[in-house]
Order: C-alpha cells, then sequence, then structure tokens
C-alpha cells in the first residue's frame, strides 16, 4: 500500500469528526498512519457520551494503534487530526514517539501546537515534525456549524431565544427595558440620582449605539415566546475573555431559569470563538445578583472602585467563570 497525499488522510479523520458531531460531540477526529501508508489507528472525540475527560480524539488513536502495532513506540507514524492537539494529547504524542503530527484547525483556547503553548518545542525526549493548516476550511466549518446547532437546541429547550440588536427600533427597546428593570432593581443600592445619570451614560439609546460601533460590544434582546424577557451586552475582551457587561431580567421573568440560559449561550459563544472565561463587575451591595453569580459557578477575582464622574463611583467585585 503506498503513501497518499495529506489531504486524503486528513479527509478520513474529518468523516470521524462528523461522525463524532452526529452523536452529539464536539467534532474532532483522529487517524494514525503508518510509513507504508496504512492506517493504525483511528479515533474520535467521546468526552460527552463517555463521561471521561481522556476521550479525546488523539488518545483514543493511539490507543488503537498501540494496539494494533504492539507496542507503545509508534515510530514512523502519521497522525492527523482535525484541531489542534490540547497539552493532554500533545503529551500523549511526545510519550507514544509518533513522527509527525499534521492538524488541520488552530485552537487557540487548549491548542498546544503553537497556539496557547508548543510543548513540541520545549525540548522534550522526542519533537515531533508538525504541519498545520491541511482543510482548515472545513474543520472551522464543521465546528463552527456543530456549535450554533447547539446553541440552536439549547435555546429551544430553554424556551429562550436571543436577538442582536442591530437597528435603532431595537436599541430604543433595549434602553427602554433599561430605563424599567433598573428603577425597579437599584433603588435599594444606589440613589435615584445615581441611577438617572448611569441610565443616560450607558445605557440610553446613543450611549447603547455608542457602544456597538465604537466600542465593540454586542447587544442582545432576550425573547421567550414572542414576549421581552430582557437584555444582556457582552464585549470580547484581547486578553481570551468575554465581558458581561450587561444582564437585567424583567421582574415578571425572573426565577424561571433564563438568567441560567444566558449563561449557557455566552459559555457556547466562548467556546466557538476560543475564548476561556467571562467575566463581569458587579455592585459589591448588590446581594442577589452576587448570589445568583455565585451559584452559577462565578469566584470573585478581585474589586476596584470606579469613578465615573460627576462624584458618582462604582463599588465592583469582578467575577469570573473558566469556561
Ligand atoms: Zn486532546
Amino acid at each position: 500500500m503506498a503513501f497518499k497525499n495529506d489531504e486524503y488522510y486528513m479527509g478520513i479523520a474529518m468523516e470521524l469528526a462528523r461522525e463524532a458531531a452526529d452523536d452529539g460531540e464536539t467534532p474532532v477526529g483522529a487517524v494514525i498512519v503508518k510509513s507504508d501508508g496504512s492506517i493504525a489507528g483511528k479515533g474520535r472525540n467521546s468526552r460527552e457520551r463517555s463521561r471521561n475527560a481522556l476521550c479525546h480524539a488523539e488518545i483514543a488513536a493511539i490507543n488503537e494503534a498501540c494496539q494494533v502495532l504492539g507496542g507503545w513506540r509508534l515510530h514512523g507514524c502519521t497522525m492527523y487530526v482535525t484541531l489542534e492537539p490540547c497539552p493532554m494529547c500533545a503529551g500523549a504524542i511526545i510519550n507514544s514517539r509518533i513522527d509527525r503530527v499534521v492538524f488541520a484547525a488552530c485552537d487557540p483556547r487548549s491548542g498546544s501546537a503553537g497556539s496557547v503553548t508548543d510543548l513540541f518545542k520545549l525540548g522534550y525526549c522526542h519533537r515531533p515534525e508538525l504541519s498545520s493548516g491541511i482543510m482548515e476550511q472545513e474543520s472551522r466549518k464543521l465546528l463552527k456549524n456543530f456549535f450554533s446547532e447547539l446553541r440552536r437546541k439549547n435555546q429551544k429547550m430553554s424556551g429562550i431565544k436571543t436577538v442582536e440588536a442591530k437597528t435603532s427600533e431595537q436599541i430604543k427597546k433595549i434602553a427602554a427595558m433599561a430605563d424599567e428593570i433598573w428603577h425597579e432593581w437599584f433603588p435599594s443600592i444606589i440613589s435615584e440620582e445615581q441611577i438617572n445619570y448611569m441610565l443616560d451614560k450607558f445605557q440610553s439609546e446613543s450611549a447603547v449605539t455608542h457602544q456597538i460601533e465604537h466600542e465593540n460590544y454586542r447587544y442582545f434582546i432576550i425573547m421567550s415566546g414572542g414576549e421581552y424577557v430582557g437584555y444582556t451586552a457582552i464585549r470580547p475582551d484581547n486578553d481570551g475573555r468575554l465581558f458581561l457587561s450587561k444582564i437585567y431580567i424583567k421582574k415578571e421573568h425572573r426565577r424561571k431559569g433564563y438568567g441560567k440560559a444566558v449563561f449557557g449561550y455566552l459559555k457556547e459563544i466562548c467556546r466557538e470563538n476560543g475564548m476561556h472565561a467571562i467575566w463581569l463587575t458587579v455592585n459589591k451591595h448588590n446581594d442577589d445578583s452576587i448570589n445568583v453569580y455565585k451559584k452559577c459557578g462565578f469566584r470573585i477575582i478581585g474589586e476596584d472602585v470606579t469613578d465615573i464622574g460627576s462624584g458618582y463611583v462604582m463599588d465592583d467585585y469582578f467575577f469570573q467563570l473558566d469556561v
């Protein structure tokens, strides 16, 4: 059997990734090929189904190849994998002495062959040759479709729909919801004057428009059964975190699990865009919100007092949720 080209074997790995997606798993597939072109091992992600953090595509393929070849040394073998290996898999590749690794798409979140770190350059006992970018677009598309489909399903299950605010009508609706919710929620925490000052400065139609157009913010209207139930605003930061700027649910729609559904939606946005955490600021006296964030897995990472002008300050905790 003659060795075929990289695209051919990556195509097989891509097929395995598709299989994983059909099974509800993040689509990643891997195949290990001997120097004579024969396939020694195949694997695909099965972390959800196995309920096991070790069940990555590369580990499954290495496992099979070791059995097929009757030893732990996979000298002369090439691994084709649809996504850049994580630290665990990069470690397993080093330990199994695979000669060459070819991956399709980079993984900015946990890729350890150049994205977050490059374990193959750190001077371990074995250094595989590395190629990337083969069928990158296909892999990216597969991942993107998988996450958007997952988001659609989750939203359907949770009963919410998020609509990104783009038109002035939608932004007006957000400003109106802010006015209603802030005047109902904040009087026990900050003065009426400060509420009005902050609404004008941060949540008026012109302020929101400015944030969207010039400050990289995205606003989403949260809907359920055709009703407006609240809104949320996010901003992707350069350090790989998603800043959750606002999340407000109207009074009559609280305690229905909508907030939790929005967090689920934001986590998917993070995963899809290779971000590793969601962070937010919350007023130190906003006990109810603090409790909700803690319940959702957020932890305090800092605190600060910010001067917002006109003699007002924001006395906040910083919370973070790792995704
Ligand atoms: Zn892995």
